[in-house]
């Protein structure tokens, strides 16, 4: 019986990886972190994962038959029908890396599911979080970069080669700032964590953003999102004002992505986790004057609601209790 199943998550990331056990309706029951050696061959950082899981499952007394099966979240491009991560810009190391092949061999007989970490975080608060409930949604990262995933339909969407759901990419700001993609003003480069940074130093002329400098140890170049969001909580007006202008391009991103999928919930991480209404505040604005006021009913904007776990429970939320 699936009730008394577990599934194993591995999180591979830039500067972390995580083995975590979970129950597939989304309880975590625990979890181990591995710093990620960036010059480590991959073959030996998943020889240190599979000594992790394999200690996990002993500390649990579980068997691999009691596993549903591996779920494995990690950034992109890979390729989910072969199980491949290919290149993640964050794990330079990792090309062409089998990961679900390398992984069965290791856990016979137990499946393994690989998808990109946005997707991932899609999927579980989709399953366990803020989207509990709804068929369409959309869900943004908002962290160093954007990442997005898109659920329609009650189904991931993933796109004809993986790529769906960069919704971080869309151009907002034809001749913007330079994204990390190379392209020129994509929403990433102006609503995430980095250009919240990059906005706020920006404002800093003139002698305005002392509390902001003050916050930042004194240095503009310290300056991050979190001295914005700490600031602007206890009324910095500059600061306030950075929020409120990436709150906009936020909006009007999420405007366009409205205008295509008509989603019923739009969940958004980390820097809305954080900043609360004084992110969500102008974004709403920004959204109902650039979309359609029909295309809004039925739709809210919210923060994500798993948390701290959100990682650990999106490895484990790619293995569906249903197909056991
Ligand atoms: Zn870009």
């Amino acid at each position: 019986m699936a009730a008394n199943k577990r599934v194993l998550g591995v999180d591979i990331g830039g500067t972390k990886c995580a083995v975590s056990i979970g129950t597939p309706d989304g309880q975590l029951v625990d979890r181990e972190e591995l710093g990620t050696d960036q010059s480590a061959e991959p073959a030996k950082v998943l020889d240190d994962l599979q000594r992790i899981a394999s200690a996990l499952l002993v500390k649990h007394k579980l068997t691999l038959e009691s596993l549903l099966g591996v779920g494995v979240s990690c950034g992109g491009p890979l390729d989910t029908s072969t199980g491949t991560i290919l290149r993640p810009p964050n794990l330079p190391r990792w090309e062409a890396v089998p990961v679900r092949a390398i992984l069965e061999e290791a856990f016979p007989d137990v499946r393994v599911v690989l998808e990109n970490d946005a997707n991932a975080t899609a999927v579980a608060e989709w399953r366990w979080g803020a989207g509990v409930g709804f068929q369409n949604i959309v869900y943004l990262t908002l962290g160093t970069g954007i990442g997005g995933g898109i659920i329609l339909d009650g189904k991931l969407y993933r796109g004809h080669s993986d790529l769906a759901g960069e919704v971080g990419h869309q151009t907002i700001l034809m001749n913007g700032p330079i994204c990390g993609c190379g392209k020129r003003g994509c929403l990433e480069a102006l609503a995430s964590g980095p250009a919240v940074a990059r906005l706020a130093r920006e404002s800093l002329n003139y002698g305005r953003g002392r509390a902001l400098l003050a916050a930042a140890g004194g240095r503009a170049a310290d300056i991050t999102a979190k001295h914005v969001i700490e600031c602007a909580k206890r009324g910095d007006a500059l600061s306030m004002g950075v929020l409120n202008e990436v709150g906009t391009y936020l909006g009007l991103g999420l405007a366009n992505i409205v205008q295509i999928l008509n989603p019923q919930r739009i969940i958004l991480g980390t820097l809305a986790i954080h900043a609360g209404e004084l992110l969500l505040s102008p974004v709403r604005e920004a959204l109902s004057e650039y979309a359609w006021a029909r295309s809004l009913e039925g739709c809210k904007v919210v923060a994500a609601g798993l948390g701290e776990r959100a990682q650990d429970l999106a490895a484990i939320s790619l293995v569906d209790a249903d197909s056991a």
